[in-house]
């Protein structure tokens, strides 16, 4: 791979890559909210602002806590400074997140030509048809490199190897039978089965590209989405069990909450690259001379990041402290400390002392899988009416949405909110929680003298609680406290991140109603429950890290394999009890897929 070097003329911020500039201030009530910040030096001094300037000053990092901090632009409308992050590592992740809906189709294949992968019908002038093949296919001339290639298709590759095998060792993974029983019942080696995994997973996400290649196109048109959006993270034990040590990755997840259909769940690696390849390039780039948005490699872990993100870890976990039973008010708040205290608020995915650097692949840093996530949904909501994202309150979650729908939301097409759920009651807690809000709708219902819903009733309360709103944490977030519906969130705080104030307190009542984590979170306790090798939540007490998992996976790659294999069955191979599976509830499927389909399936 060419590249060029970091020295000389650096940009005031990251280039604009493929049409995606993420560096502007994502306050949607700011004026800047969507206006890049200039890639040139600004004009300084009195006059600056006729003379040009933009609204933006950057800084390389301030220090607190003796640490310096991210680069990052301060806006000067509103005094937000959102972190410099690198469009080529965005455009990188969303690249990557994306590639299973490309359809399979001829390119050049010189990863030294500006043609390399590019398809020969995406592009009019960068190929000519040359001539045919002995057996007959078409030949192609690139005009770049002046290199001849051939239509060959790349099927999914058959997998000859016992293939009766192939449902039964999907139907064990998918139902919680450890990789060691599989293997037992199956009569295969440690080795086929990896093999087996490879190759459903090659059939799942070509059969599942197939299906949502219709949202890309609007063939499936949606009026609305009501979208959950969450994060599940996951220990895989080092392979070197002489040093037994893990490594923690982050998958971030976003379903439907009314048909539970799962748009994606992605892990923060890349299993494509070699670290020490890419290492020897980033250093020959000069990517440990310059800050971090300004790599080549901004997206991804080199290996000498690690060391100062340990010691940060180490403060950072100072700062935090087991509150949850404090309430739910206190773990807002000490969230918000918590992102204040990061050198870069939207980056959470700092190692432990206990992790480590994969062997094989690379770890991405999680908050460019955010915003490649968030990308990704860009384009596969294109054709969609209206969408309601309802998001963990995470800054880096906030700042990949609102980067990626900045236009949308805009439009007022899209609204984001943030749900703050207490997760640390038990069942009685629960129980009296909800007896608490049915007393207060018993007691409103009284109120009035002839019948109104359940739902209304709610909303009413919820509307009272709209209006005596008021600002918390550094941002001035306004959380409401929300009357929750299901037992599952029986405790609810919400916050409107994009308000305009152009709804009246009747509607955002009743979209602060709908406010849930549910259909993510449901998806994300199934994968606990069904997945063998993911049955286990990491602790976050610091040092339980340490323990070695049996079960834990060893690779990182058939981790995100498995997540991938599992939302295809749990999409289109699992109904619930309206007998219907999500995909058919969404309209991507007319009926339950057998699982012979997808296992023979080809593009
Ligand atoms: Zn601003
Ligand atoms: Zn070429």
């Amino acid at each position: 791979m060419s590249v060029s070097t970091n020295s000389g003329s650096k940009p005031r911020v990251p280039v604009e890559v493929e049409g995606m500039q993420v560096n502007f201030c994502k306050n949607p009530n700011c004026m800047n909210f969507g206006v890049p910040a200039s890639t040139e030096k600004q004009p300084r001094g009195p006059g600056a602002q006729a003379r040009g300037r933009d609204s933006y000053r950057v800084t390389s990092g301030s220090y607190s806590n003796n640490r310096q901090g991210a680069p990052a632009i301060i806006c000067l409308k509103c005094k937000e400074a959102p972190p410099i992050k690198s469009n080529q590592g965005v455009y990188e992740e969303k690249t990557r997140i994306s590639s299973y809906l490309k359809v399979a189709e001829p390119s050049c294949q010189n990863p030294n030509c500006s043609n390399f992968d590019i398809g020969v019908s995406e592009s009019k002038g960068k190929y000519r048809r040359h001539s045919t093949t002995a057996a007959g296919s078409p030949r192609f001339l690139c005009l770049a490199c002046k290199k001849t290639f051939s239509i060959n298709v790349s099927k999914p590759a058959k997998n000859h190897l016992l293939p009766h095998k192939n449902s039964e060792v999907f139907s064990m993974l998918v139902n919680a039978v450890p990789m060691r029983r599989i293997c037992k019942i199956s009569g295969i080696n440690q080795k086929t089965l990896y093999d087996k995994i490879r190759f459903i997973h090659r059939q799942t996400m070509a059969f599942v590209a197939r299906r949502e290649r219709r949202l890309l196109t609007g063939e499936l048109p949606l009026d609305k989405l009501y979208l959950s959006v969450d994060r599940q993270d996951h220990m895989v034990n080092w392979t070197n069990r002489k040093d037994k040590r893990q490594t923690q990755f982050h998958a971030l997840g976003t379903a439907d909450n009314v048909s539970s259909y799962v748009f994606g769940i992605h892990l923060n690696y890349d299993p494509s690259l070699d670290p020490g390849m890419i290492g020897r390039d980033a250093r020959e780039a000069g990517d440990h001379d310059v800050k971090a948005p300004f790599r080549r490699y901004a997206r991804l872990w080199l290996q000498a990041d690690y060391a100062p993100a340990i010691a940060e870890k180490a403060i950072m976990s100072e700062i935090r402290q087991d509150g949850g039973h404090l309430g739910l008010q206190h773990s807002i708040n000490q969230t918000y400390k918590e992102a204040l205290a990061r050198t870069d608020v939207e980056s959470f995915d700092l190692p432990a002392e206990y992790t480590r650097f994969p062997t094989k692949g690379m770890q991405v840093h999680a908050e460019y899988t955010l915003y490649g996530h968030f990308f990704f949904l860009r384009d596969m909501f294109k054709h969609v009416g209206k969408l309601r994202f309802f998001l963990d309150q995470e800054s880096g979650i906030r700042a990949a949405c609102l980067a990626a729908f900045q236009d949308r939301v805009v439009a007022r097409e899209c609204d984001a909110f943030y749900v703050s759920i207490n997760k640390t009651m038990t069942n009685d807690q629960k129980q009296r929680a909800m007896r608490e809000v049915r007393a207060q709708v018993d007691k409103l219902a009284r109120e009035y003298p002839y019948d109104i819903s359940d739902t209304s009733l709610r909303r009413m309360l919820i509307e009272r609680a709209v209006q005596m709103k008021k600002p918390v944490g550094p941002w001035k977030d306004m959380w409401v406290d929300v009357l929750s519906r299901i037992k599952s969130e029986p405790e609810k705080k919400v916050c409107h991140l994009t308000d305009f104030n152009d709804y009246d307190d009747g509607h955002l009542a009743a979209l602060m109603d709908k406010a849930s984590l549910h259909g993510i979170d449901r998806f994300f306790a199934q994968i606990r429950n069904s997945l063998s090798l993911l049955s286990r939540a990491p602790s976050s007490a610091s040092n339980t890290g340490r323990i070695w998992y049996q079960r834990n996976a060893y690779n990182p790659e058939i981790v995100a394999m498995l997540l991938d294999i599992y939302r295809v069955n749990y999409n289109y191979l699992e109904v619930g009890d309206d007998k219907k599976t999500p995909a058919m509830r969404l309209g991507l499927a007319r009926s339950k897929v057998r699982l012979t389909d997808v296992l023979t399936f080809e593009a």
